[in-house]
């Protein structure tokens, strides 16, 4: 009988008795590590992280030197202000603390292939999602051309930008005109995003059109899979698409809230609606914890053991299976382009015990 339990001391534990509540640990072998999967047998656990020590955290990297810069290849991105720091945490009881600017929105970017992955897995099983897009590791920057050029199955995973945009063009339905396409599609990844969210989304058009007027390096991605035929849609209505659901914004508290979701099963805490099932939420969540930080992944995983998804807004979403989700939102990047701030937060909630 344990009073308080660390995430990663219970690792290996197969069973124990938390709080008088019996915790089924299953574990997981993926590629790279172990994933837990946490599953309360008796009531929902509320373990959370104790406030103060998320607070230390918050306070010591706020006035920690600023080492990233704001993305700059997308206009509007490089316009948000750098201050803006972030923590949200939602455990799987629905349970939330906020730190910092966590009313502020951000544009989602990267971390919003998490959801169109699940939408995706909601239309396709996971062996044809694996056909169609895959699992590789990237070998370089996110959206690299030369990775699609070099790596066998072109799209590499669905979290870089050429297997995310295959994945957004697995929604395109051939039997419908590109403007029904365009509609059709923005309205369920937004209305996705927002079920995980559990609130009502917009889509940023400033953002959106600063991205797309400028996206002549996706067009480039979209055209060489096109070409390898591993694109599935119209590369025009999907771009847009694609771009759209980047440009939906967020704080780190919807983040948190989607990311509990995640943690949860795949049952947002808040509405408790069932959005994707279990055997898919394992995917989702491995996938996130061998590509969420791009070519960071490895070493991320190494100092966190959290599965996590990066943006190029500043966003580092973690899911920790059973038990929260998490977002940070910090907007200089690193030189991987996650989020600069995000990375040092994750690498010290790692460190603190879950109660
Ligand atoms: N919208 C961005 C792009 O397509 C997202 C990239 C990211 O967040 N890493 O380049």
């Amino acid at each position: 009988m344990k009073k308080v339990c660390h995430y990663r001391c219970v690792r290996l534990i197969e069973i124990q008795i938390y709080n008088s509540k019996l915790i089924f640990i299953k574990t997981n072998i993926f590629h790279r590590n172990t994933i837990l999967y946490i599953y309360s047998i008796s009531t929902i656990s509320n373990m959370s992280f104790k406030y103060e020590d998320v607070e230390n955290i918050y306070k010591k990297i706020k006035s920690m030197k600023q080492k990233g810069k704001n993305a700059d290849y997308i206009p509007d991105l490089q316009i948000v202000n750098p201050n803006i720091y972030a923590i949200s945490v939602c455990n799987v009881k629905g349970e939330i603390m906020n730190f910092g600017d966590y009313r502020t929105e951000v544009g989602i970017e990267s971390t919003s292939k998490v959801f169109t992955l699940a939408l995706a897995l909601n239309m396709y099983s996971i062996k044809k999602l694996i056909s169609r897009v895959g699992d590789k590791d990237e070998k370089r920057e996110f959206n690299s051309i030369k990775d699609v050029l070099e790596i066998k199955n072109h799209t590499i995973n669905s979290f870089v930008n050429a297997g995310a945009m295959a994945t957004t063009s697995l929604l395109y339905d051939k039997t419908k005109t590109n403007d029904m396409n365009e509609k059709a599609m923005n309205k369920i990844i937004l209305e996705n995003m927002e079920d995980f969210a559990g609130r009502t989304l917009k889509v940023n058009e400033h953002l959106y059109l600063s991205e797309y007027k400028t996206s002549h390096h996706n067009q480039l991605l979209i055209d060489k899979l096109v070409s390898y035929r591993r694109f599935y849609g119209d590369p025009q209505t999907v771009l847009k698409s694609y771009t759209k659901q980047c440009s939906v914004m967020v704080t780190s508290k919807d983040i948190a809230v989607m990311a509990a979701t995640l943690a949860n099963n795949g049952t947002n805490p808040i509405t408790h609606k069932k959005l994707v099932n279990e055997e898919k939420v394992e995917y989702i969540v491995d996938h996130m914890a061998q590509h969420g930080l791009y070519n960071e992944s490895e070493q991320w995983w190494e100092s966190t053991h959290f599965p996590a998804k990066s943006g190029v807004g500043g966003v580092i979403m973690i899911v920790i299976p059973g038990v929260m989700g998490i977002g940070i939102v910090s907007p200089p990047l690193n030189k991987y382009g996650n989020s600069f701030k995000g990375v040092e937060t994750g690498k010290l909630l790692a460190n603190i015990p879950i109660y």
